[in-house]
């Protein structure tokens, strides 16, 4: 995968301050969690992480407050009197997604006063024609393949860069599980028995092996080595041994099977640990 980097860390960055504090974020986050929006996050091992699920919903928040504003990115050769664009339309230029702009920003109305006895043109009646006709754009833009890409895109870079922070992905992973937590087995309708067969109890979903891609991952991210004390465990025999994948938030308190949650713990930490909530060391080897 090649990276652009297109506002990676501004997006990233905003991420990382909603997991610290979901609560004061809770009115934007409704759209994540209400209306049985948890049960995205309910099948175990999707490639397509929690945490990508929650950096495509911010993005998609992001590129739409551009909208607000407008904020505007100059486009064509002619840089004193350049056309304007949305900055979605110019990370799809960036992304090689279009070859063209889709839109471009109309003018402000002119504000000039009209001449005496004349009648002001119908668009001055409406200051918020801009901010409209970008709010339109995108809402219809949203609807497309194009903007499909983008998405992917931008939550794989931002993935990227995220999936080394294990406090950020323990933030994001206590945040879901209160909602894991409450959901009872009682709530599915009978066409949804796949979803109420993934709980061992009401609230706690039952454990399944993590699949290799997952233990590869967590294995390689954290170096071999146990999070908590840093023994190094890739001289063991059973190096990708099940046993030393911890549920960083614990299946039992609403924990998720997902590649996010996990990290790695030696057999002793790992026992020390049980299924209380550990905040995940935040200590990392340097490069070099
Ligand atoms: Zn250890």
């Amino acid at each position: 995968m090649t990276h652009e980097y297109f506002r990676t860390y501004r997006i990233a960055n905003i991420v990382d301050a909603i997991m610290r504090n979901p609560f004061a974020y809770l009115h934007h986050l409704e759209g994540l969690t209400v209306n049985n929006g948890i049960y995205e996050f309910l099948p175990p091992w999707q490639k397509e992480s929690a945490l990508h699920k929650f950096i495509r919903f911010i993005a998609d928040e992001v590129l739409m407050n551009d909208t607000d504003g407008p904020t505007r990115v100059p486009f064509g050769p002619d840089y004193l009197r350049p056309k304007w664009i949305l900055p979605v339309d110019a990370a799809m230029l960036k992304y090689g997604i279009i070859n063209e702009p889709l839109f471009f920003i109309p003018e402000e109305f002119d504000r000039t006063e009209a001449p005496d006895g004349e009648d002001e043109p119908p668009h001055t009646n409406d200051p918020h024609h801009v901010v409209n006709a970008c709010y339109n754009y995108l809402l219809d833009l949203r609807w497309t393949q194009v903007y499909e890409d983008l998405m992917s895109r931008i939550t794989d870079e931002v993935f990227y860069v995220m999936f080394l922070n294990r406090r950020a992905l323990a933030n994001l992973n206590e945040f879901l599980a209160r909602y894991v937590g409450e959901v009872s087995r009682d709530f599915f309708d009978t066409d949804e028995a796949p979803l109420a067969d993934l709980f061992a109890v009401d609230g706690e979903l039952k454990r399944v092996r993590p699949p290799m891609w997952a233990r590869r991952a967590v294995f390689y991210r954290d170096r071999g080595r146990c999070t908590a004390c840093g023994a190094d465990l890739s001289g063991l025999i059973d190096t990708l041994s099940v046993g030393n994948y911890d549920h960083m938030m614990p299946l039992a308190r609403g924990g998720l099977n997902d590649v996010t949650n996990l990290q790695l713990l030696c057999e002793n930490c790992n026992l020390k640990k049980s299924d209380r909530v550990v905040a995940p060391s935040n200590r990392y080897r340097r490069w070099y």
